[in-house]
């Protein structure tokens, strides 16, 4: 979750070559200009008003599955050690060090019809990870495996979390096609009853929240959607039914067909080249343009393996985060956009003596250059000059989720592809399709590239269920004023319950998602685990040390909202409202969080073996 982390660096950035020189040319105040009179155009009434898909009957086919047949089946009741809700990464790696830590029932519940979370749903043509897979990919080294590719597409990485979850014995006791309803706390019974919309009613002495970030599909309300005549779908439900093709193959349902694609962030714009590919005519309806950077894709290298140590795997996750960290490495292994770019905004150079505006000053230089960089690449690459001037970001580089990738803009120079510009959304749409300017745009078919509630949203609106602790307080009630926790990863009143870390939730914030479910996955199972051998019935949090956790996760909040508020519009700054963010559901550490320092307190509290910050009450020999 990118955005502006206005800490002071302490170390020189990763140089961005693509930046060199394009700051002789700038002025501030023109730039400054500039970027709020873009800004200005988005900052629209309803602009984030969304269609609530959990409840929403009209599109509720969008709630549906289009990839595995579901299955009518028998409800279960029964009794197991562990219920982990999601089998995405964060619920595939619990599971799996829970099973290395001795846990033997252990259930994935998950809506989808199979393991892979967000690699399971994002299905669209030319999905691939923008975060290197040699680091993305989980536990390369227990599974001996080593990706095909630098960036991995989305069929590798969901395929590589089923092989997890096979090692790890996951897949025959979860329970797939079932939604969570309701998790509530027995206190005689001392454990967790799960029910689902199966009619299943599990009981569990451990219940893990592994719901993900960016699981709940966002579809714009927009005047007239329910009117379209033809067909719609969003990329995380691609309907190859429709479409034809797959992944990788030509969409051949298309090829007599107009399609509207609206949406040009990460997801949106993967998809346009194989669209261009293979439909008739494709409209792409762009509100912000995205800063495209290089992709530079390629087969991994045969000699990748070749010399690599144990352990290669938490170097160079570390190695990564150290550098969008602003921390001196040795060498930058992974040498991309987000290790030169990002890295550089987030951390401008500190020369000694320079005063704070001085620091902000070289900060903007720095980030005008890398985004003016970005707009002479659209230049080059788009050869009709109004086009690539619609194409071009005007703000600063991590007001929006920076994107990459080499086809996207080429794609513009196909007769059959034509932008749209609508920096204040789409107006409407009728039967006939999407209108902008009072323009109708007949299309066939509209594909939400809209993206998902943004990574802040609470943790009890992410489970999609009540979530009901002690004396019957749900989490909603208890989170309404923010998170309140211990680690971010549990919550006094909610005994026996864990939560993977994510955003909003008082952890920290990785750029490498996986980073932190790996760590959040080692400390649940190595717990649990500890907890179980010391035969501990019940576990809650303690109210000081919840206190003292929330008191630290607040006392580091850094109010980034006056810059913020000069961005354009994006998930990262609340749509324009950054103030609405709540110091309680920061981080660990300033901005984004410490990851190192958040790492060792986890690694040391585990090593302690005191369980410092709990209550325990210790099993009874009868039961
Ligand atoms: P997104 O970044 O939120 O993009 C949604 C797009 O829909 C934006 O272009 C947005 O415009 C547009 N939009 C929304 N409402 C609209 C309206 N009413 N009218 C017109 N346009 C509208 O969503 P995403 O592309 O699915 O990406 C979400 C996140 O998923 C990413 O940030 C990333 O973390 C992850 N992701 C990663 C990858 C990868 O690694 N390659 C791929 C896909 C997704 P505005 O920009 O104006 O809001």
């Amino acid at each position: 979750m990118p955005g502006f982390h206005p800490t002071a660096p302490s170390s020189p950035p990763r140089g961005p070559a693509a930046g060199a020189g394009g700051a002789a040319n700038y002025d501030p105040e023109t730039v400054r200009a500039k970027y709020l009179a873009e800004r200005d155009k988005r900052l629209v009434p309803g602009r984030a008003d969304i269609r609530d898909l959990g409840t929403d009957e009209h599109f509720a086919r969008y709630r549906n599955d289009p990839f595995t047949p579901f299955i009518e089946r028998e409800p279960v009741a029964d009794e197991v050690d562990v219920v982990i809700v999601g089998g995405g990464i964060a619920g595939v790696l619990a599971g799996a060090r829970l099973r290395k830590a001795g846990i033997e029932r252990i259930r994935i519940v998950d809506q989808a019809g199979g393991i892979g979370g967000t690699w399971y749903w994002n299905r669209y043509p030319g999905v691939m990870c923008d975060v290197e897979s040699y680091s993305y990919l989980p536990m390369l080294e227990e599974l001996d495996y080593i990706p095909t590719r630098r960036y991995a597409f989305g069929e590798e990485i969901r395929s590589h979390l089923e092989a997890i979850a096979d090692r790890f014995d996951l897949v025959a006791d979860a329970r797939f096609h079932t939604g969570v309803t309701r998790a509530e706390w027995d206190e005689d019974a001392a454990r967790w009853l799960i029910r689902t919309d199966r009619g299943d009613e599990i009981s569990c002495r451990w219940y893990v929240l592994a719901v993900g970030i960016l699981n709940l599909l966002k579809l714009p309300a927009l005047p007239g959607m329910e009117d379209f005549a033809g067909r719609s779908f969003h990329t995380a439900r691609w309907d190859y039914e429709y479409t034809g093709g797959g992944p990788h193959a030509p969409l051949t349902g298309l090829k007599d067909k107009v399609v509207a694609l609206i949406g040009t962030g990460a997801s949106g714009i993967q998809c346009v080249p194989p669209l261009a590919e293979s439909a008739k005519h494709v409209y792409v309806f762009q509100r912000t343009p995205s800063a495209i950077g290089e992709r530079g894709n390629r087969p991994t290298d045969p000699g990748f393996a070749h010399g690599l140590e144990p352990g290669w795997q938490r170097d160079r996750m570390d190695n990564f985060q150290a550098i969008v960290m602003g921390r001196p490495v040795e060498a930058d292994l992974v040498d991309d956009g987000w290790t030169h770019h990002y890295a550089a905004v987030q951390h401008p150079p500190r020369r000694e003596g320079m005063t704070t505006a001085e620091l902000l000053r070289s900060g903007e230089e720095i980030d005008y250059s890398i985004m003016d960089a970005h707009r002479r690449r659209i230049e080059e690459l788009v050869a009709d000059p109004a086009t690539a001037e619609i194409l071009k970001p005007y703000y600063r580089y991590l007001c929006k989720r920076p994107c990459f990738h080499d086809e996207y803009l080429p794609a513009f120079n196909n007769p059959n592809v034509t932008l749209i510009d609508c920096p204040a959304g789409i107006e409407r749409i009728t039967k006939q399709g999407p209108v902008i300017d009072g323009k109708q745009f007949d299309v066939d078919c509209i594909i939400y590239g809209t993206g998902f509630e943004r990574e802040l949203t609470p943790l009890f609106r992410r489970a999609g269920h009540d979530i009901v602790g002690r004396g019957g307080v749900t989490l909603a009630e208890k989170w309404a004023d923010g998170a309140a926790s211990l680690f971010g990863m549990m919550s006094r009143g909610f005994p026996n319950m864990f939560v993977m870390p994510a955003p909003g939730q008082q952890a920290v914030v990785t750029v490498n998602y996986t980073q932190l479910a790996v760590l959040g996955a080692e400390f649940i199972g190595s717990a649990i685990g500890m907890l179980e051998d010391q035969g501990v019935e019940v576990v809650d949090v303690s109210a000081e040390a919840e206190e003292a956790w929330t008191q630290k996760i607040v006392d580091s909040f850094v109010d980034s909202s006056a810059l913020m508020s000069a961005c354009t519009p994006s998930r990262i700054n609340n749509e324009g409202h950054p103030e609405a963010n709540n110091p309680r559901n920061g981080n660990y550490g300033r901005g984004f969080g410490d990851w190192f320092a958040y790492r060792d307190v986890l690694e040391q509290w585990l090593e302690a073996g005191r369980f410092e910050g709990l209550e325990l009450e210790a099993r009874s020999t009868a039961s």
